[in-house]
């Protein structure tokens, strides 16, 4: 006999049932004062910006969250559309092809691009150069060639690389490139920007909490999903495609992760980085991986891109010097030494051997026990 007929059988039952309908209508009660139960809505993994792009949204209710999920793709996909390097039609292509000979006008956020990745420039002593562009073509023509770029086809192409070679009108929001042949490379901001303007838009849409995830470089703002502290993000070992290096509990912060393991070039069995050295003309291989913790993924992802190029040492030193930043970092190399900012043991989850967010598709729901020799 089933619980529910035995109280309708006897009072003494009856008296519990009414005592349980009391005991849920109050339940009930307070959840309508303390709010409605919160909605989530994920978009699961979407190709976009040439990578997967993950969204979760929390809300009032199930619509709403659904709304600011694709209300962040659509801004995905804008900022694609404006600052690809790889479509023709792209402003960003425009300009490249067109802004030598005449001062190029641009939409407000391509030209707010190139305005913050000035000051980063200036903030990383030019390690971070979206003018890095002739460079980077010269080392995937490598890949091509199957050699090296000669001594003087590097000083050639220095030469058409420089923030300061680029002219940049505030009031007519226009760029000019000061010397032929100058390209700019959004490949170490543009991302960290889309992820920034995703959640901007979500948090417009109504969204209570959210977290945008684009190619491993993620960034979420206020209530989790699912009733936890925090959102928890899974960091990539670059060693091993299958395994994590640590789990994350974030609120309102942002992460980025730049390395040579993701892309690089191969010329006779060795390594080089699609990160470049703008001074040296060099790839940037002292890092395999570089993560920063910061509080908007624009500021996260020129910072991974910086530090890769910077170094342990001097990388270290200029998040040390930035508040609200962390680094982890995985040296190159047999020992791929994990170095971090002191800070970071408060985002590290030890007790988190499961990801909620992973860092890319890969390595989504995968059940890997947490590396005890990684532990901080
Ligand atoms: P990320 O994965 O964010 O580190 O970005 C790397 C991409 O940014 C490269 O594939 C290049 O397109 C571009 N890039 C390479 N070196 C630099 C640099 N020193 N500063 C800015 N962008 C760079
Ligand atoms: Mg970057």
């Amino acid at each position: 006999m089933s619980v529910e007929r035995k109280i309708s059988l006897t009072k003494k039952y009856m008296y519990s049932a009414l005592i349980i309908a009391g005991a849920v209508v109050a339940a009930f009660g307070i959840r309508v004062l303390v709010g409605p139960r919160l909605k989530t809505a994920n978009s699961g993994y979407r190709v976009v910006m040439g990578t997967f792009a993950n969204i979760t949204a929390v809300a009032g209710d199930s619509k709403t969250a659904g709304i600011c999920v694709e209300a962040a793709f659509d801004k995905l996909k804008y900022v694609d559309e404006v600052m690809s390097d790889y479509k023709a039609e792209s402003q960003l292509s425009q300009v490249n092809r067109e802004a030598f000979g005449r001062p190029v006008h641009v939409d407000e956020n391509l030209f707010e691009v190139l305005r913050i990745s000035g000051e980063y420039s200036r903030q990383t002593e030019n390690a971070f150069d979206i003018t890095v562009g002739p460079i980077v073509d010269l080392w995937r023509q490598a890949q091509e060639l199957k050699r090296l770029p000669t001594e003087a086809e590097l000083a050639e192409a220095r030469s058409r690389v420089g923030f300061g070679k680029l002219a940049l009108n505030r009031a007519d929001k226009t760029v000019r490139f000061g010397v032929k042949g100058m390209r700019l490379d959004l490949g170490g901001i543009a991302k960290g920007y889309a992820i920034d303007s995703a959640i901007e838009a979500m948090e417009k849409a109504g969204a209570v909490g959210g977290l945008v995830d684009l190619g491993g470089d993620v960034r979420c703002f206020g209530t989790p999903s699912d009733n936890k502290a925090s959102w928890l993000v899974g960091l990539q070992d670059p060693a091993a495609d299958d395994r994590l290096l640590l789990v994350l509990k974030l609120r309102d912060m942002a992460v980025a992760t730049s390395g040579g393991y993701r892309r690089f070039t191969e010329i006779d069995g060795q390594r080089y980085s699609h990160i470049i050295n703008p001074g040296a003309g060099a790839s940037a291989d002292e890092l395999i991986s570089v993560s920063i913790i910061a509080q908007t993924a624009t500021a996260a992802d020129t910072l991974a891109t910086a530090v890769s190029v910077l170094g342990g040492e001097k990388g270290l030193e200029l998040i040390d010097s930035l508040s609200e930043t962390e680094a982890i970092l995985v040296g190159a190399g047999k020992t791929a030494e994990l170095i971090h900012t002191e800070g970071v043991r408060r985002y590290v989850d030890t007790t988190q051997a499961v990801p909620v967010y992973s860092t890319a598709s890969k390595v989504a729901g995968q059940r890997k026990p947490w590396p005890k020799e990684n532990q901080l």
